[in-house]
């Protein structure tokens, strides 16, 4: 999937941002882009079932559980630039469960790829509602988006926050507010959808 035709992209790349590419410092630039990309793209070839299949667990348990605070990195797909912060999960379950350490593994399969946050956030609730089948399930993230902040676009210490919320989390307003009130969220947040607050802009 990976040649050395990725190398030289990124030489080209260097001589095109007015660089020069055979000056020391840049030598071995090409390689370690190419091994970073890399990692920070590993997601789309990790597969989900092998990361959660042998940490599903039948249990009796229906109360919520909750995993907040997961550290995630990820690409903005518009403009290759980071977008990181916390993500925090919850769900309730049926009759089965996925082991903790396993959801942020699950996080950072979704991360490591070219993302959206909205589109980030619904892949992960919806892995986990067809993984388990909980009764509901609740992700809500907030990032900071570099293409937002090094470029000076609107506030640079505004975060995005997305959610999604399924099954009893969409339903039921309390469970919802339990939720949140577990996370710390502020007030403004426990109507329902949350708005997607200064997202980067998608032109340019
Ligand atoms: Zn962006």
């Amino acid at each position: 999937m990976y040649t050395s035709g990725m190398r030289d992209l990124i030489r080209k790349l260097l001589a095109d941002l007015g660089e020069d590419p055979d000056r020391e410092g840049l030598v071995d630039t090409p390689k370690r882009v190419e091994a970073s990309l890399k990692f920070l793209t590993s997601g789309y070839r990790a597969e989900v079932d092998k990361v959660i299949n042998n940490a599903l667990f039948t249990v009796d348990y229906s109360e919520m559980v909750i995993v907040k605070d997961i550290d995630f990195f990820s690409m903005c797909e518009h403009h290759l630039l980071p977008f990181f912060g916390k993500c925090h999960i919850a769900y309730i379950p049926n009759t089965k469960v996925i082991g903790l350490s396993k959801i942020p593994r699950l996080v950072d399969v979704f991360s490591r790829r070219l993302q959206v946050q909205e589109r980030l956030t619904n892949q992960i609730a919806q892995t986990i509602e067809e993984k388990i089948q909980p009764v509901g399930v609740a992700v809500v993230m907030e990032a900071t988006h570099l293409c937002m902040a090094m470029r000076g676009v609107e506030k640079q210490r505004s975060f995005a926050v997305t959610s999604a919320m399924l099954g009893a989390f969409r339903n039921s307003s309390r469970t919802r507010m339990e939720f949140l009130e577990l996370i710390n969220q502020r007030p403004a947040m426990m109507g329902g959808m949350l708005p997607v607050t200064g997202m980067h802009p998608v032109e340019e």
